[in-house]
């Protein structure tokens, strides 16, 4: 029996996700046709193209439908109480009936501002997969679908990810300072960014809950930006991590700590690798700009 098979990767580009299309066979010849967001920035999901088998054995494992009716029951208590709830819940309603694709034109509630309501599910740490253009059977034509996926609330990926509380209590603790823009601003805008890009990662590095950091290990490890920021990030930090070609912050020729290089003797991965990133723009954009000026005085 193929437990797992992958039918391509999709990229919903306007959301900045990226999803594996899966279909997942299990003993009793139940087939779960379905879709794997590997890409998520806003709740920290980013898998790795070499980690992507792993992380569908887990999900695998976790949307298997013995763990259903626990699922279920653990949902349940979670709306009790949701402020939102009465315009949001009739749309997880619709996708938690049958985990299957859902058509925003003739399936989910009408709702003018749908996206918000998709959105606030995610919000809530659901996984959501998006097809933007999926034939649909009632409305004979191809339509926006969405699918959810019974895994728990926050994920399941093997990176640090944050809970919606998390990730406001990290907004707050840096006082929605867009580091990169020197500027505070909206905090639905900011994402968590780790300072120590996780492509230079190690299986150490992780650490399994977040949900007891303090203050300063916040503001140690963290800076917040856009995610187009991040995603730039992102890129440059990849492309160092490469062919050693440090970043360089509106392309200002400046590292307080290195050279444009990145040092053949610091370790390439795992913890002691920040020290070559200690320096960078990207690292600690903050730290970067203060030395900076130090300079222009
Ligand atoms: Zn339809
Ligand atoms: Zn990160």
């Amino acid at each position: 029996m193929t437990k797992i098979t992958k039918n391509g990767f999709r990229t919903h580009a306007k959301a900045s996700e990226r999803y594996v299309d899966v279909i997942f066979e299990y003993d009793d010849k139940f087939v779960l046709d379905t879709s794997v967001p590997i890409e998520y920035r806003r709740t920290g999901i980013d898998v790795s193209d070499e980690e992507i088998d792993d992380y569908l054995e887990k999900v695998y494992t976790d949307v298997a439908p013995s763990n259903w009716p626990e699922w279920y029951e653990s949902q349940e208590q979670f709306w009790i109480d949701k402020p939102r709830a009465k315009i949001t819940k009739p749309f997880f309603d619709a996708l938690a009936k049958s985990f299957s694709w859902t058509c925003a034109t003739c399936s989910l509630p009408k709702n003018p501002n749908f996206a918000r309501r998709i959105q606030d599910l995610k919000e809530f740490g659901y996984t959501l997969a998006t097809n933007t253009s999926r034939h649909c059977p009632v409305c004979k034509s191809n339509k926006m679908q969405l699918i959810l996926l019974p895994i728990r609330r926050g994920g399941i990926t093997g990176y640090e990810t944050w809970s919606p509380d998390l990730r406001e209590k990290i907004i707050r603790v840096l006082g929605s300072l867009d580091s990169f823009e020197a500027k505070v601003m909206r905090k639905e805008g900011l994402l968590p960014d780790h300072k120590f890009p996780e492509i230079r990662w190690d299986a150490e590095t992780r650490r399994e809950s977040l949900e007891h950091l303090t203050d300063d290990e916040i503001k140690a490890d963290f800076q917040l930006l856009t995610n187009q920021r991040n995603q730039q990030k992102r890129e440059v930090c990849r492309t160092c991590f490469q062919n050693g070609d440090r970043g360089r912050v509106y392309g200002v020729d400046f590292y307080y700590q290195g050279t444009s290089k990145w040092d053949v003797k610091i370790p390439k991965k795992g913890k002691d690798a920040v020290a070559g990133c200690v320096g960078c723009g990207w690292y600690d954009i903050s730290t970067w700009r203060n030395e900076l000026n130090k300079k222009l005085v």
